[in-house]
């Protein structure tokens, strides 16, 4: 194998998730390309090349995988078929486009739990919205249960509970799944990362407080409050399901913990999480430094962690819309052992994903109300 120093790793993504890889690659002096289609995107000012194209764009993604030597990405939202294509001609793509295909589509996801023996909710797959309304007419589905658009949703935007079918009425006419709508006491993420020679590591199971007008992750608790068998027992899905998917890089396995205390997958993502942004202060090695370990077939670091942390998102504002600005950043520093990221994304909307706070403390009740007060006070606007 290449000494890590000559080896060109191309980046896929130039958002969030990708800046906080290359903190790490740029640590230990590791050469990277970045492609996005935005050219302020958070990533630009940090790699070795930044490269504009579109992720969606064959000839793009191709262009930019015979520049590098292995190809990773942070987003899922990619021309597959120019993936395989690079695999073909020899490229190592990590995590692999066989993966990557998989997840893409939430159908396909559920199709592969089901025939892998993997524990997710029930599901049925529509073409359209007639075929949705037929069955609906037919007494097929039952209420309350979930929509979701197979392809290209995010944070929640592609998902809706249906609790009648007068919520169906504004959906829009995509190919979509409807699952078994799952009554839930927590949900919980683990990260598992794996390499080439087949060595996994996981960090530990952590627990998602979503925010109920959003429906999106607030608050990241690690580890979370459950008993060790459920620990357990979701660390063993999840690395089941990274094997079974044949994933080399990480694999973040969102689940549910039931009512009953079953534990089923929601969905997963190959590559850094947002359940896995704590890492960075609170484990030896972060999800980000593993990723990259990962993919270039290094041993895996120590994923151990003592005590408490909890991650906070801060999201735009509801109401603005445009050049950011924050309000009471300052405040975090008198704080002890809490930690800023601020991503660098020029503008903001509501509930874009524009930083996060990590909070590290012995006791999870300290933690917790650190983590609220700053909730309170610090606010993302538009100029
Ligand atoms: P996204 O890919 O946009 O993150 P998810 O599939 O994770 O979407 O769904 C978003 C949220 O919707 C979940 O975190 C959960 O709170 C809720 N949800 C999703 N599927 C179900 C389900 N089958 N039963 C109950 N709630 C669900």
């Amino acid at each position: 194998m290449k000494d890590i120093q000559d080896i060109k790793i191309g980046l896929i993504g130039g958002g969030q998730l990708g800046k906080m890889i290359l903190s790490e690659a740029n640590r230990m002096n590791l050469k990277t390309l970045v492609l996005d289609s935005n050219k302020n995107s958070p990533c630009k000012n940090l790699c070795n090349n930044f490269y504009i194209g579109k992720l969606d764009n064959y000839n793009d993604i191709l262009k930019f995988g015979k520049r590098c030597d292995i190809i990773t990405f942070e987003i899922e939202h990619i021309n597959i078929d120019a993936l395989l294509k690079l695999e073909h001609i020899g490229k190592k793509v990590y995590p692999k486009p066989h993966t990557l295909s998989i997840v893409q589509d939430k159908s396909k996801q559920k199709k592969f739990y089901n025939e892998n023996n993997l524990p997710t909710s029930k599901y049925s797959y529509y073409k359209n919205l007639n075929d949705l309304f037929l069955n609906i007419k037919n007494g097929i589905i039952q209420f309350p249960s979930v929509w979701k658009k197979t392809k290209l949703g995010y944070d929640g935007f592609g998902v809706k509970v249906l609790r009648s079918e007068k919520d169906t009425l504004d959906l829009p006419d995509c190919e979509m799944i409807i699952e078994e709508f799952v009554p839930f006491k927590k949900e919980l993420a683990v990260i598992v990362a794996r390499n080439f020679n087949g060595e996994i590591k996981t960090y530990e199971t952590v627990e998602m407080e979503f925010n109920s007008f959003s429906n999106q992750v607030e608050y990241v608790i690690s580890p979370s409050k459950i008993s060790e068998e459920l620990n357990k027992k979701a660390i063993n899905i999840a690395i089941e399901a990274t094997k079974k998917l044949d994933v080399i890089g990480l694999l973040a396995v969102e689940m549910f913990l039931t009512d009953e205390d079953n534990i089923v997958i929601n969905e997963v993502a190959p590559r850094p999480h947002n359940s896995g942004h704590f890492t960075i202060e609170a484990c030896p090695t972060s999800q980000f430094e593993q990723h990259l370990r990962s993919i270039l077939n290094l041993d895996l670091g120590n994923t151990n962690h003592d005590g408490c942390a909890i991650m906070l998102n801060l999201v735009g504002g509801e109401g603005f819309e445009g050049n950011v600005r924050y309000e009471n950043l300052n405040e975090i520093f008198s704080e002890e052992n809490t930690h800023l990221h601020i991503y660098g994304k020029e503008k903001t909307r509501p509930n874009r994903k524009m930083g996060h706070i990590t909070i590290i403390c012995d006791k999870f009740d300290d933690a917790y109300k650190k983590a609220k007060s700053l909730k309170e006070k610090i606010k993302v606007k538009a100029i």
